[in-house]
């Protein structure tokens, strides 16, 4: 009889849960369905976890990464935006009372960083700083081989800093924050914006403009969506350079579609980072690179999690 973790990773279009042997990161199976549907979301992830554990077999620990600010301690969905319902939701409370194993909740970004300290390219760092740039910015922090969360659990929104006074209005309903500059429909709106105060592109007269299209356009040099990922790429420098003088990690890991642009992206980025630097020691033997566990990171996330909380030893 096997011992398993079940992991789990809500989205607003999907839930995935993954079976893992506890010695194992390769899962057993992997499920999928849609967050949406005639039952409410948690309902459906109860369902799917149900329908994933395998007969007769241990369960060791149930884990989730959940969208949004998330109380890890009490495992409390605050909020979760695309989420129907997802309010001041007890998730621990109601996984833990269906299934009665051990269950941890985690804010999807931050259990990316501890994914990717685990599992993926931050692999042996101690202290390590992890970015998302994607529709949002989010990211998470380990310091000395443990998970930053705060009182709350609210440490590491790094895409709600300002870095702009009064600037573009933010999805939290501030203004000028990192992800209202930087994140991709942040890159998108500029060029839109640029072009419809005549400055030339390849990309004028195109509808419903992403980031990825800016990003291909980019590529093939069109200028204006150069300049865009520049700008985007130079603000997220000068963030990174605040990150590292509160947290001075060794390796700083970039994650979300907006790092596939390559060096149009990473290029800026880096010269604003050092520009803005208090001493060339933050960043002369700082790795900065970018996320390695892809689309699997939400798993992957949770999947550290649960080898947290039934293994606490391993994280020393
Ligand atoms: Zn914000």
């Amino acid at each position: 009889m096997g011992k398993n973790f079940i992991v789990a990773d809500v989205g607003g279009t999907h839930i995935r849960t993954a079976c893992f042997s506890i010695d194992s990161q390769t899962p057993r199976c992997v499920k999928k369905i849609s967050t949406k549907g005639v039952d409410a979301p948690h309902e459906r992830l109860i369902n799917l976890i149900a329908s994933i554990i395998p007969v007769d077999e241990e369960i060791a620990a149930i884990t989730v990464a959940a969208p949004g600010p998330t109380d890890p301690y009490e495992g409390i969905i605050f909020e979760a935006p695309n989420i129907p319902g997802w309010n001041n939701l007890p998730l621990k409370k109601i996984i833990q009372d269906r299934f009665n194993v051990p269950v941890a909740i985690g804010n999807d970004a931050n259990l990316a960083a501890l994914g990717e300290w685990r599992y993926g390219a931050g692999i042996g760092h101690r202290h390590l700083v992890y970015i998302t740039v994607s529709t949002g910015i989010g990211g998470g922090v380990i310091i000395d081989n443990q998970l930053l969360l705060g009182v709350r659990g609210l440490a590491a929104e790094f895409g709600h800093i300002t870095v702009i006074p009064d600037g573009p209005l933010c999805g939290c309903g501030q203004r000028g924050h990192l992800e209202a500059v930087t994140s991709g429909p942040a890159i998108a709106r500029w060029v839109e914006q640029e072009i419809n105060q005549g400055i030339p592109s390849s990309l004028s007269g195109c509808n419903s403009l992403t980031a990825k299209d800016v990003s291909l356009a980019a590529g093939k040099g069109d200028k204006l969506a150069q300049a865009a990922l520049e700008r985007s790429a130079s603000y997220l420098g000068i963030a990174i350079a605040d990150y590292l003088h509160i947290f001075n990690p060794s390796m700083v890991i970039i994650g979300g579609g907006v790092s596939q642009s390559g060096e149009l992206f990473f290029a800026p980025l880096r010269t604003a980072m050092r520009e803005h630097v208090l001493s060339s020691k933050y960043v002369e033997d700082l790795i900065l690179t970018k996320a390695s566990l892809g689309d699997e990171v939400g798993l992957m996330g949770a999947l550290a999690l649960a080898q947290n909380l039934v293994f606490p030893e391993s994280c020393q």
